[in-house]
């Protein structure tokens, strides 16, 4: 039997700012719009779900695979991340990406560069900012880079990364960007699992017991119906405990300022980070609607 063969467009990749924004000014000047999504590769259907929908509503879609060095706290993590490029090539002409931009470190970090600084405030400090010192001052200034760089009109974000889209957001509002944010819903495995680059690095038996993770925030939309913030935080804490995991923090919190939460709001969402093994996973979940 023959097998099907799989069309595919070549991708277009740049790896210099320069080839990219040529391409770009093509584009601008055909009058079509540009849709950005930036990743650190090792893509899986989260990102492909980001690229479909900036697929969906733009006619030229650029993906960016930059594993950012100033973003990680730990240099064993960096290190360990996932760099698969020719496969995440292949992936991104399937889902229909026009262009693909992998540049090296010094592209995007030339000597000399501005850094950009802006006050977060809680935004900033609680949770990641809490338990990975500087994150955030990395995000910001890569996102702003490629921002500056790609010049989009939409960038898409998963809403898996749930304080990063409230951090890119203040970064939009201080520095006077006009790119809209559009945020994408949580991707997970059959068992609940939310997808991760960093999942490939989990043994079998880790990606069964870090279910407990989705398992967890399912069981927080249950008790919010009944409890207030605070019992819920209890009973969830409790019942995580009983997994495998190493909680680092859960925390109930108001979908805009992040602040913990002592009452019910719209939108209050619980937000979770534990280590399985060596590898540390996030989570979270909308409790009430
Ligand atoms: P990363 O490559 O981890 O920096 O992620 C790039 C983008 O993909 C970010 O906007 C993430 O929030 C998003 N993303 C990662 N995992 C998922 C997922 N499971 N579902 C939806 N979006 C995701």
């Amino acid at each position: 039997m023959d097998l099907p063969i799989l069309k595919t467009r070549k991708l277009k990749t740049f790896h210099t700012i320069e080839k990219l924004q040529e391409q770009l000014q093509l584009v601008r000047k055909k009058g079509k719009t540009i849709g950005f999504v930036p990743t650190m590769g090792a893509l899986h259907d989260g990102h492909l779900r980001l690229v479909k929908e900036a697929k969906a509503a733009h006619h030229f879609v650029v993906v960016s695979i930059f594993v950012n060095p100033t973003q990680f706290n730990n240099p064993e993590d960096l290190k360990k991340y996932p760099r698969q490029e020719e496969e995440d090539s292949v992936l991104l002409s399937i889902v229909g990406c026009d262009c693909l931009f992998l540049p090296a470190v010094d592209e995007i970090y030339p000597e000399n560069l501005p850094i950009k600084q802006i006050s977060l405030g809680h935004l900033g400090e609680t949770m990641e900012g809490q338990f990975r010192p500087h994150h955030f001052d990395g995000v910001v200034n890569v996102v702003a880079r490629l921002f500056d760089i790609v010049k989009p009109s939409q960038a898409f974000f998963g809403r898996k990364d749930f304080q990063q889209i409230a951090v890119i957001k203040a970064m939009i509002s201080q520095l006077n960007y006009t790119v809209e944010i559009i945020e994408v819903p949580i991707v997970r495995n059959e068992e609940g699992l939310a997808l991760s680059s960093r999942n490939q690095r989990l043994t079998e038996q880790e990606l069964h017991s870090a279910v407990i993770l989705s398992i967890t925030l399912k069981k927080g939309i249950e008790w919010a119906k009944e409890y207030s913030p605070l019992v819920v935080l209890d009973k969830m804490k409790a019942f995580f405990e009983k997994g495998e995991l190493k909680l680092e923090y859960l925390q109930i919190v108001d979908p805009l300022t992040l602040e913990d939460l002592h009452q019910w709001v719209p939108g209050a969402t619980a937000c979770i980070a534990a280590y399985c093994g060596e590898v540390r996973l996030i989570d979270n979940m909308e409790l009430i609607k």
